[in-house]
């Protein structure tokens, strides 16, 4: 799929929570200097993808959903950046839903337990995504992570709850 229609799905499911959004919401613009494929800015409610570091299509689709997941979070709910359990769980949500632990590959792979091994992938990706952030101090970002999980992995808004 093309980065365009969800974009625009996000973008509008944002606008209707009432929250305005920049009109260029999604930039793609080279960030030599740091090792991200994109970032989402709290500041100006915007997705920056780095055009340095976006390799092919694919991952850059899956960039693009994990960071709207973060704008979307950023709008819904009153987020504490300093709060743990907040950002665990918008890290569990951008990757279960930006399909990064590429749910039908591993379908294709592993016939039985794919729901758990998507659920341990989400689980690590996440854990990794907020470790060494100054909100954690010195808490065991899977320990935080598993804290929050079960609700936040059920949790697929704006998306519909089983994958298109
Ligand atoms: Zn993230």
């Amino acid at each position: 799929m093309h980065a365009a229609p969800m974009v625009a799905y996000f973008r509008d499911a944002i606008r209707a929570r009432g929250c305005t959004l920049p009109d260029d919401f999604v930039r793609c613009i080279p960030l030599p200097d740091v090792d991200v494929r994109g970032q989402f800015s709290t500041q100006h409610s915007r997705v920056i993808l780095n055009s340095i570091t976006l390799a092919d299509q694919r991952s850059a689709l899956r960039t693009v959903v994990h960071e709207l997941v973060h704008a979307y979070d950023h709008c819904r709910v009153e987020m504490d950046y300093s709060d743990p359990k907040h950002l665990a769980c918008t890290e569990i949500r951008a990757s279960n839903l930006s399909g990064e632990c590429g749910w039908t590959e591993e379908f294709k792979r592993m016939q039985f337990g794919f729901a758990r091994q998507q659920q341990k992938c989400v689980a690590r990706r996440a854990a990794l995504s907020i470790r060494g952030h100054t909100a954690l101090r010195d808490q065991d970002p899977k320990q935080v992570v598993g804290s929050v999980f079960r609700r936040c992995f059920a949790d697929t808004e704006p998306l519909p709850r089983d994958p298109l």
